[in-house]
């Protein structure tokens, strides 16, 4: 991974190149990262620029053995730990050199554009605590009293450190502060709450700001050339700054065309109930639309909550006259048109609620046929 090729904006880039050129590099590194913000791809390049044999002023080679070895992320002196738990392959005693292979591939497929919901899909462990482990630190401890195998820089990236599993972070406290020479620790995380403070303030802080829209529209189109201008401007505005979020909206299209047309026929009973007009009701139809979503699994019900909840925030902005701030494509605009001047501040605010709470009852399992009919009769009252 070159520096070029990493979705991040320019300013990130010189700081991490600076460090370089300043001979000044922090040898134990805190990535702040945001969703979609590609902190791991640039963990890697810089990594990649360290050990590169014809580095120039701003990246390394592409070329060099060194840099053909970072490419497939088999460079030997080049550590990745990440959140691991038992799988169909790996039954006992799970840690990150045992996953690696699989780690590996599932970075290189996604192009780096990772997420730990992708990951734990992948470990096949939807519902279980996957973490850098205690045997994680061990190896960490084990390899950094080694030399490196090629001379050069040893680059540990430790990616989600929010999972380091507490009880082990101790252990790693010493090599953090007095590595040995030529280490270089990146720490990543999201959620820097969920960090002992030991760890954090053992590190530099390297900060990756959201994406704008616009370079959020601008790498959709790079990536898809036979996008439109306004499609990818689209995406951008629904993904918040996550380009991977921006990659499965552009996937999930057709998917979301259709969860709008199930928003649409919900809300349309729900405003049909709260009128008492049960012939305009289509109680049946509303049953089918609860059918067609309960098949789809559990993702797919968050997720259509979770846009339930979004083209409420819509409806709200719009009533506090604030349009600017809506965050609509074409076919949702022409939704929430229906809506805005039947819905009120207050009701869309209870009707928020009402869904929040589904979305809870979801998460933990509960039955969704009864929770989404439930839900329309819910929010059928809020508009009484
Ligand atoms: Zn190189």
């Amino acid at each position: 991974m070159q520096f070029k090729d990493v979705l991040v904006s320019e300013s990130v880039k010189e700081q991490l190149l600076n460090q370089v050129r300043e001979h000044r590099i922090s040898h134990a590194q805190f990535f702040l990262a945001q969703p979609g913000s590609q902190a791991f791809a640039a963990a890697i390049a810089m990594g990649q620029y360290l050990c590169c044999e014809h580095p120039t002023e701003t990246d390394s080679c592409g070329e060099c053995p060194s840099c053909k070895q970072f490419t497939k992320l088999s460079h030997p002196d080049l550590h990745l730990y990440f959140p691991n738990c038992t799988t169909k392959e790996v039954a006992k005693d799970p840690d990150s050199i045992k996953l690696a292979q699989q780690f590996k591939d599932f970075v290189i497929l996604h192009r780096y554009h990772i997420s730990i919901e992708d990951w734990l899909n992948e470990l096949g462990g939807e519902n279980k605590q996957a973490s850098i482990n205690i045997r994680d630190c061990s190896h960490i401890v084990n390899q950094n009293s080694m030399r490196s195998y090629q001379g050069g820089y040893k680059i540990y990236v430790l990616w989600c450190v929010d999972r380091l599993y507490h009880a082990a972070a101790p252990k790693l406290l010493k090599t953090l502060e007095e590595p040995e020479n030529q280490s270089l620790f990146i720490l990543i995380s999201e959620k820097p709450e969920q960090i002992l403070s030991t760890i954090l303030s053992r590190t530099q802080l390297v900060k990756f700001p959201r994406l704008s829209d616009d370079e959020v529209a601008v790498a959709l189109q790079k990536d898809f050339p036979d996008m439109a201008g306004a499609d990818a401007r689209n995406i951008a505005i629904l993904c918040e700054g996550d380009y991977t979020k921006a990659l499965k909206i552009h996937q999930d299209d057709a998917d979301q065309h259709e969860m709008l047309t199930q928003f649409d026929q919900l809300m349309h009973s729900a405003v049909a109930l709260s009128r008492q007009n049960m012939s305009d009701c289509r109680y049946d139809e509303a049953q089918e639309v609860i059918e067609q979503i309960v098949k789809q699994g559990r993702e797919y019900q968050k997720q259509f909550i979770t846009l339930t909840i979004r083209m409420l925030r819509n409806i709200l902005m719009t009533n506090t006259r604030h349009p600017e701030m809506v965050k609509a494509t074409a076919y949702e605009t022409e939704i929430l048109s229906e809506y805005t001047g039947i819905i009120q501040l207050k009701q869309a605010s209870l009707m928020t609620e009402e869904c929040n709470k589904a979305l809870y009852h979801i998460s933990r399992n509960g039955n969704t046929a009864i929770i989404l009919t439930d839900l329309i009769f819910k929010l059928a009252a809020c508009l009484k």
